[in-house]
């Protein structure tokens, strides 16, 4: 089966947040070793997302250019865009120098207190609409204990859906725990999207396999509310998620096999790759 990860992280860095992931999954978390994975398990896209570095910030989005510079064409990138006038500025000026390569922007809600529809981001938003970029928003759970989680929950962009019904909008981890939010948000609004990635961290513990069949059973009913997978799109959030926990997860979906292949790779190609 073709794939395209909507949601993969790297950087190299020896501060990167995401190391302790890694480490509890078995990976050595570097460009050599995820793309050799993506190889082995037919996936022939990437979209590379800055993960946080210690302090709290994320790794420098010339950083995952470079690395995606790397890749032969496997990974593009997603610029990370925090909530400055000045970030805002430079993400837009990177997209335009590298315009065709860069993808979407991701915005970190939760790690940053700040709600989508909050004015510093409008001119991301104009130039996200008049470029057919996606905007992809963190939600639900924080990795860590201290993210603010009336910032992340998924509802709050029903309002920026409300406003801007052109600018594409992607919903990391599905609003996880808040999935049934999301079922409704993908299904009222024509351009918004969600992504199942790294819903399965955490491999091997007590409960991790009922975790894995009550997820599956949730994603099932979301795309029985939405008649279909037209609004739901792979990814594993690598080095949080293993492509085995995340194809596992994807198999046991009880959904027909076209919906299957919309998740796997339709989907994704439409939202970041409308030009192929
Ligand atoms: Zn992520």
């Amino acid at each position: 089966m073709k794939l395209v990860d909507a949601h993969v992280h790297c950087s190299e860095l020896p501060d990167d947040e995401l190391i302790n992931y890694a480490r509890f999954n078995g990976l050595e978390y570097n460009l050599t070793e995820l793309l050799n994975l993506m190889e082995e398990n037919d996936v022939e896209l990437g979209l590379l997302l800055s993960p946080p570095i210690r302090g709290g910030t994320p790794a420098p989005n010339s950083r995952i250019i470079k690395l995606c510079q790397k890749s032969n064409d496997t990974l593009f990138p997603i610029l990370t865009v925090e909530p400055y006038e000045d970030e805002v500025f430079l993400s837009m000026r990177m997209a335009k120098e590298y315009k065709g390569y860069v993808k979407g922007f991701k915005i970190r809600l939760g790690y940053v207190e700040i709600f989508p529809d909050n004015a510093v981001y409008d001119s991301l938003y104009d130039f996200a609409e008049a470029e057919n970029l996606p905007v992809m928003f963190h939600t639900g759970d924080t990795a860590t204990s201290t993210g603010s989680l009336k910032h992340s929950h998924p509802l709050t962009l029903d309002a920026v859906a409300n406003l801007r019904p052109e600018l594409k909008i992607v919903i990391c981890h599905f609003g996880n725990p808040w999935i049934t939010d999301v079922a409704e948000l993908i299904y009222k609004h024509p351009n918004v999207y969600a992504d199942i990635s790294g819903l399965v961290a955490g491999e091997g513990g007590r409960y991790s396999e009922k975790y894995s069949d009550s997820l599956a059973g949730k994603l099932s009913d979301v795309i029985y509310f939405a008649d279909g997978a037209d609004k739901v799109i792979f990814g594993s959030d690598y080095p949080v998620e293993t492509y085995s926990a995340g194809l596992n997860l994807m198999r046991k979906l009880k959904i027909d096999p076209e919906d299957v292949e919309k998740i796997s790779w339709k989907n994704a190609m439409k939202v970041f790759f409308p030009e192929s």
